[in-house]
C-alpha cells in the first residue's frame, strides 16, 4: 500500500500521520512542542521506517517558501527562540531521504478545505483562524497564495470600533491590526474575561464581528474570493457566524452582488467542514503532491 506522512506543526504540539493515497487516516501520534533538539529527533524516529512515499509538513511561521532560497523550508523571526533558523524541511529530508513539502500551518489548512473541505469544486478561497492568533490561507487556482513571502491577513489594518476602550489594540508591530484588535486573548486585556465567558450581549461580540466583517470586506474587495472559510477558537460561539455575515452585507453596502452571496451570506461565509483534521489533511495533500513529483 501506498503511504503518506503528515506533519501538523503547531506551536503547542506537533500531530504525526500516516495516510494512504485516499486520504484515510491510519495512524495519527502527537507530542507536546519542546525544544527542536528534543521534538525534531522524536518526530524522525516516528515516520522512520514507516516506508511512506513523501512527507508533508504545515508548519507554525514564519518561514523562508521561498524554493531558491538557500533557507528554504525553515523557520524564519518565530517568537519561540529555540525554533529560530533550524531548517525543518531539510532535517527531514536528510534524515528520511523521500520528498519533503512545506508550507505554513494555514496554507495547509486553507488547502484541505479548499480540496475537501468547505470550499471543494471551487478554484479560490480565503480560510482564517481567529484563535490565539489570527492566519489565513489564500487559494487562487486551486494553489496557496504565497506573493513575495506570504499574505499576513491577521496584520491588515482594520478601522477601530467606536466603543473600542482599546483602538490601537495590542499587536506589538502594528496600531490596529486585525490581529492586535480581534485574536482571542484581546477579550482578555480589555475585559478581564475571557472570549468564551463574555455574554452574548456584550459590546465585545459586536466590536469583534465588526472587525472580522471588516476583514471579510477588504478579501472581497481585494481579490473576491469565492468563499470565505472562518474556523479558530474564538468562532466556536455560535452566534458570532451570523453576526459577521450581517455586518459585512452592511459594509458591503449593495455594491458586490452574485447568486452566490444570497440570502445573506449563508453559503459564502462559512464555517470550516474538516474541523480539527484541516491541518493535517492539508499536510497529506502537500505530501501527495511531493511525492508525484
Ligand atoms: P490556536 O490559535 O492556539 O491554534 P485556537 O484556534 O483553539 O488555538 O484558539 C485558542 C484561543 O481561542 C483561546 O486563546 C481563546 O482566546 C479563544 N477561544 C477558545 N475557545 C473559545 C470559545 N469557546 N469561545 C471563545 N473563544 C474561545
Ligand atoms: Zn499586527
Amino acid at each position: 500500500m501506498v503511504t503518506f506522512g503528515a506533519l501538523e506543526a503547531g506551536g503547542t504540539k506537533m500531530v504525526m500521520g500516516i495516510l494512504d493515497e485516499n486520504g484515510s487516516i491510519l495512524e495519527r501520534v502527537s507530542i507536546p512542542t519542546q525544544e527542536p533538539d528534543i521534538t525534531v529527533p522524536a518526530m524522525i524516529a516516528f515516520f522512520s521506517g514507516k516506508t511512506i512515499q513523501a512527507l508533508g509538513i504545515g508548519c507554525f511561521g514564519p518561514l523562508d517558501l521561498n524554493p531558491v532560497s538557500p533557507q528554504f523550508g525553515s523557520i524564519t523571526a518565530t517568537p519561540k527562540i529555540a525554533w529560530r533558523h533550524i531548517p525543518i524541511r531539510t532535517l527531514f529530508m536528510d534524515a528520511l531521504h523521500i520528498p519533503v513539502a512545506i508550507d505554513t500551518d494555514v496554507n495547509a489548512a486553507a488547502l484541505a478545505e479548499s480540496r475537501l473541505g468547505a470550499a471543494k469544486g471551487l478554484n479560490s478561497c480565503l480560510y482564517v483562524t481567529i484563535g490565539t492568533g489570527i492566519g489565513g490561507g489564500v487559494i487562487i487556482g486551486g494553489k496557496p497564495v504565497h506573493g513575495l513571502v506570504h499574505p499576513e491577513v491577521g496584520h491588515q489594518l482594520v478601522t477601530p470600533h467606536p466603543q473600542d476602550p482599546c483602538p490601537e489594540g495590542f499587536c506589538p508591530y502594528h496600531k490596529h491590526c486585525l490581529e492586535g484588535l480581534a485574536a482571542g486573548p484581546t477579550f482578555e486585556k480589555r475585559y478581564a474575561m475571557s472570549a468564551k465567558d463574555l455574554p452574548h450581549t456584550h459590546i465585545a461580540w459586536d466590536i469583534e464581528a465588526d472587525y472580522i466583517a471588516q476583514m471579510c470586506h477588504n478579501a472581497i474587495m481585494s481579490f473576491s474570493p469565492e468563499k470565505i472559510i472562518l474556523g479558530g477558537g474564538v468562532m466556536q460561539q455560535q452566534f458570532l457566524l451570523p453576526l459577521v455575515r450581517e455586518k459585512t452585507l452592511m459594509l458591503l453596502g449593495q455594491y458586490i452582488q452574485h447568486p452566490h452571496m444570497e440570502n445573506g451570506l449563508k453559503d459564502y461565509i462559512v464555517s470550516p467542514d474538516l474541523g480539527i483534521h484541516s491541518g493535517l489533511m492539508g499536510s497529506f495533500l502537500l505530501a501527495k503532491e511531493a511525492g508525484n513529483l
